[in-house]
């Protein structure tokens, strides 16, 4: 099994970034500026926040956190996403979900301009992207279409099964490889939890992309030989003999499948870092579009 290893081509990417924003900052001009808006203490989305931040200094841009504690009201919510949209030095920025119960998560997203919308959440670029139009991509279907194509995978007329139905992932990544483009071309079947026999589906994949959110989901007498396997679930569970008291897996029984599969993400530093990197492409995109 080779290790598809997320983090170092993120970092081999996030260098290449750097050497651009770094020449732009040589030419007098300013560098990309992504902005997050966090709300309440949330342990999963401060950490997920702080890697943003981190890979935008390691990338050569700028970042603003905006943090609201998790009582702000939705009125102020949308002030700032206002305002964000107006502010010329902001290229792009993300609501980091999830938000608490009494705020509508979709009338925030409807709110984000599409131009600044640099997760590709908003329909608008949702829309786009799945008619094969020029779009924001979803930050980590995008990660997972550059993992795939730079460790050469081909997908063109592939067995793919994504498992779960996510806007956030499982949804656009089957439309991605479903497109006529290069990661695409392929034959996807999207399976959830109303799926009935599901291992029937998987056992039949060349392709799996695991989006679900259970540890262990995906085992090995679920696969077929020589399968690619994507494992995009970020699950805690509990770990006495670690200082923090848990650890992460992800979707996939990782070490029953070792033997088995051709290629596999870990988790972590499989999909997680493609992720940002992902979004960091899209900041640099909102940059030069403007
Ligand atoms: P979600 O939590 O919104 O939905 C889970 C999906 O899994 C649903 O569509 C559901 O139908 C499906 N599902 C649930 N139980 C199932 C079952 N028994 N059989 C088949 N399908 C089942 O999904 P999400 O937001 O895409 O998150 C999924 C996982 O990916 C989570 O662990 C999340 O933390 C992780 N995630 C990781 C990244 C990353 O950057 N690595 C990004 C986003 C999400």
């Amino acid at each position: 099994m080779k290790l598809i290893d997320g983090k170092e081509l993120a970092n081999q990417l996030k260098e290449g970034l750097r050497q651009k924003t770094d020449k732009l900052a040589a030419e007098g001009k300013r560098r990309p500026h992504l902005a997050a808006i966090l709300v309440g203490n949330n342990p999963a989305s401060e950490s997920y926040v702080r890697n943003k931040v981190r890979s935008c200094e390691q990338a050569g841009f700028e970042s603003t956190l905006i943090r609201r504690p998790a009582d702000v009201s939705e009125s102020e919510l949308l002030a700032i996403i206002d305002e964000l949209n107006n502010n010329p030095a902001i290229d792009g920025y993300i609501v980091q979900l999830p938000l608490p119960d009494h705020i509508h998560e979709q009338k925030l997203l409807l709110a984000i301009h599409p131009d600044k919308d640099v997760d590709g959440f908003h329909p608008m670029n949702f829309g786009k992207m799945a008619q094969g139009m020029d779009a924001f991509l979803p930050a980590t279907p995008y990660g997972i279409l550059l993992m795939l194509e730079h460790y050469g995978i081909e997908t063109s007329g592939k067995e793919v099964v994504v498992i779960g139905r996510s806007n956030i992932v499982g949804t656009p990544m089957s439309i991605l490889l479903s497109r006529k483009s290069n990661p695409g071309n392929a034959t996807v079947t999207l399976v959830h939890s109303r799926t009935k026999n599901l291992k029937a589906h998987t056992l039949n994949a060349d392709i799996i992309i695991a989006a679900i959110g259970i540890p262990y989901f995906l085992k090995a007498d679920m696969v077929k030989d020589g399968a690619v396997i994507i494992d995009v679930g970020i699950n805690r569970v509990e770990d006495a003999t670690r200082k923090r008291g848990y650890r992460l897996v992800g979707d996939v029984d990782f070490e029953g499948l070792a033997r088995k599969v051709s290629f596999m993400t870990p988790v972590p530093g499989g999909v997680g870092p493609m992720t940002v990197l992902g979004l960091l492409m899209n900041t640099m995109k909102a940059y030069l579009g403007r």
